[in-house]
């Protein structure tokens, strides 16, 4: 069904009366100065959804139960156990349940896909399921009930820390070598949920995969997005230098082919050099700033990335909370808290405009999605919103993005089309009275059981 927007941006402008045509999940005509025509899905203000680049879907059900101190200091390590003790129980019924769960709130919150970086593969012990790929289908079981836009990743993970440490307890359900990873992936491909789907893969990180594994590894997969976690923790920066004889991201310039498929999550402790020098490969660092808040991570090196041209998106990570715009207030309140100035990650004119912009493009990117803009030819991953409301009734055009990042509370959305599937409809996803309940049963069986 056709769409007519009071307001909408097309690139960097903002356009009145519009009408878009859809055709199998992709803009296929935009008219300006148009009007509405019966039968019209009429929205006010439509913005090109953006992609959330980096999930671990079960966690949303650990939400809420960390943010306690213990004798001592409690730290990023603590919060890892508390996960692993879910992990020795999660079934497959309950990830399908809370994965479908925190894709509809990303959805009624504006994200129209979500990079799903997938490592729990196995039974607890890590017995391997009937179907390797078992848990993978539970996701996809989750992206079809949700219709959200799926790119999936799955992780290998082989080693327990950066000396290729055995993996143990919760770590086994993730545990594979190179070949095995593959003939999962191989498995993954055939049952991918929407034709817009799309599969990558996640080494998951410099201290879960050895050099030589991620040679053979991206040898073995030459096309599709590439996602690994680098340099989150101070801990995993010594780790590796003292092992690699480089820092982590350096290291991974020096030794791969950084480019347009690869997507650095978190990235978060770079020195000035290896700032630059990612910010120029094209690849994109994967932002979680209100995971990387709470997880005490520390502060991503942002405006001498964003000075220097550097791609980036945003994503939910542990999904503590699942809040598109505070996601990017948070990256900006960090910049500021620590250049102590105000705007810092745009050079020029609006804040919210340029973070969500660009988010937009870098999230498409990395998700291997023809999305990110309101263009003929791209996904329809769309999202609208009511400007009518108080916080945003006073704004020009041109404030309208500020005023969503900086000042509106959360649920403005209104619609949501994720490759023109329309989920979100008067801010309620339309499966939300299934998901709810089927969520609220998986977890109590799943705490019953912890
Ligand atoms: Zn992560």
């Amino acid at each position: 069904m056709p769409i007519h927007a009071k307001t909408t941006l097309l690139g960097s402008d903002w356009v009145h009366d519009v009408r878009i045509e859809i055709d199998q999940g992709r803009i296929r005509h935009i008219q300006t100065q148009a009007n509405a025509e019966p039968g019209d899905e009429r929205v006010d203000v439509l913005l090109p959804a953006l992609g959330n680049l980096h999930s671990h879907a079960f966690q949303r059900a650990m939400a809420g139960m960390t943010e306690t101190r213990a004798a001592g200091r409690e730290s990023f390590w603590t919060w890892r156990n508390l996960m692993y003790r879910f992990l020795d129980r999660l079934t497959p019924e309950q990830i399908e349940a809370i994965a479908a769960l925190v894709f509809m709130e990303m959805q009624e919150a504006g994200y129209a896909s979500v990079g799903e970086f997938h490592y729990v593969h196995h039974q607890p012990g890590g017995a391997p399921y009937d179907q390797l790929s078992e848990l993978s289908q539970r996701i996809f079981a989750a992206a079809q009930q949700t219709g959200i836009g799926l790119t999936h990743l799955p992780v290998l993970y082989t080693y327990g820390g950066v000396k290729q440490e055995a993996l143990s307890g919760g770590q086994l359900r993730f545990g594979n070598d190179v070949a095995r990873f593959l003939e999962l992936v191989d498995d993954c491909r055939p049952a991918l949920p929407e034709t817009d789907s799309k599969l990558g893969i996640a080494p998951h990180s410099l201290r879960a995969t050895s050099p030589t594994d991620l040679t053979e590894v991206l040898r073995a997969t030459p096309e599709g997005p590439v996602h690994i976690h680098i340099a989150e923790q101070v801990q995993e920066v010594t780790d590796v230098q003292a092992m690699l004889g480089q820092r982590p991201v350096a290291w991974l310039l020096d030794n791969v082919p950084l480019g347009a498929r690869w997507c650095l999550i978190h990235a978060t402790h770079m020195t000035d050099a290896e700032t630059t020098a990612l910010a120029r490969s094209g690849a994109v660092a994967g932002l979680c700033p209100i995971t990387e808040a709470n997880l005490g991570d520390g502060i991503f090196n942002g405006a001498e990335y964003v000075a220097e041209g550097g791609r980036f998106g945003i994503g939910s990570d542990s999904n503590i909370r699942i809040s598109l715009p505070e996601e990017l207030r948070t990256l900006e309140y960090s910049q500021r808290l620590r250049e102590q100035q105000r705007a810092v990650l745009v050079s020029e004119g609006s804040v919210g405009h340029a973070l969500y912009t660009k988010a937009a493009l870098g999230g498409a990117q990395a998700l291997g999605r023809n999305a990110g803009e309101i263009a003929e030819g791209k996904l329809a991953d769309l999202v609208a919103i009511n400007r009518d409301h108080p916080t945003l009734c006073a704004l020009s055009d041109d404030q309208l993005l500020d005023g969503l990042c900086f000042a509106a509370p959360d649920g403005l959305v209104t619609d949501l089309w994720s490759a023109g599937r329309h989920r979100v409809k008067q801010g309620r996803h339309v499966a939300r009275d299934r998901i709810i309940p089927a969520y609220r049963s998986a977890i109590a069986d799943l705490l019953a059981s912890v």
